[in-house]
């Protein structure tokens, strides 16, 4: 079977909508929270989802939007955000969001926005925190998003936890070894990679891919201003920061 992993597609629909493309045909969608929240389509991704088979965790963002987290724990440009993705959502966008759960475990894979001991706040960035993350888990295939950067940890048969950035194109075997996997973001990449951020789990040849594809910032820059969005918000799109 073939997995599609994404994360953080923050209502930036032009990019969801060119990883979609990219991927080819997957056996299912695996996404890792934050579909809204920045971007100006939060209900027309939530609808390109629904057409998809998917399974999904709830971010942060999400949570916001539907008044499950406190817009407050935000700066001032994603509290901005959050509170213009809660008025635009309509009512199937909220029921759907309302729906998604912050954990998922299936057959040794957890899915979850930030991590298992924090499901929608924690940024796993560093070895100790992935270190963490193990230890509060019991399955071998660990993937997270929220960070918004592509990253890999593994920790070996002793526990000691090693991590590297993957690049475009990488891929992983999957062996004995655990692994904490963060695809990257879909709609709001960080790592100074503008282009949008995806992996892929082939769960019969026992690989995990990363990949980065182009998209057409400059329109979802535009649509961006329409939702009144700032310079700044908009503009790192282009930066990929
Ligand atoms: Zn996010």
């Amino acid at each position: 079977m073939r997995f599609g992993v994404i994360s953080d597609i923050h209502s930036n629909l032009i990019a969801l909508d060119a990883v979609l493309d990219s991927m080819g045909s997957v056996d299912q969608y695996w996404c890792l929270g934050d579909v809204v929240g920045y971007g100006p389509e939060p209900n027309e991704c939530i609808e390109r989802l629904l057409e998809l088979d998917h399974v999904a965790v709830v971010g942060n963002h999400d949570a916001a939007a539907i008044g499950a987290a406190s817009p407050r724990l935000f700066n001032g440009e994603a509290r901005r955000a959050v509170e213009w993705t809660a008025r635009v959502l309509t009512k199937e966008s909220a029921e759907y969001l309302r729906s998604l759960p912050e954990q998922m475990e299936h057959d040794q894979v957890l899915l979850v926005h930030g991590s298992p001991r924090d499901p929608i706040w924690e940024y796993v960035t560093s070895r100790g925190q992935a270190a963490d993350a193990f230890a509060a888990s019991e399955v071998q295939y660990l993937f997270v998003g929220h960070t918004h950067i592509p990253l890999v940890f593994v920790q070996d048969s002793q526990g000691k936890v090693l991590s590297g950035a993957p690049e475009d194109d990488l891929t992983l075997r999957l062996g004995s070894e655990r692994l904490l996997i963060n695809p990257g973001s879909v709609g709001q990449p960080r790592d100074g990679d503008p282009r949008a951020a995806y992996a892929i789990v082939d769960s019969d040849r026992m690989l995990v891919e990363f990949h980065r594809v182009e998209y057409d910032v400059e329109e979802a820059q535009r649509r961006m201003k329409t939702m009144g969005a700032s310079e700044w918000l908009t503009s790192r799109l282009a930066y990929g920061r």
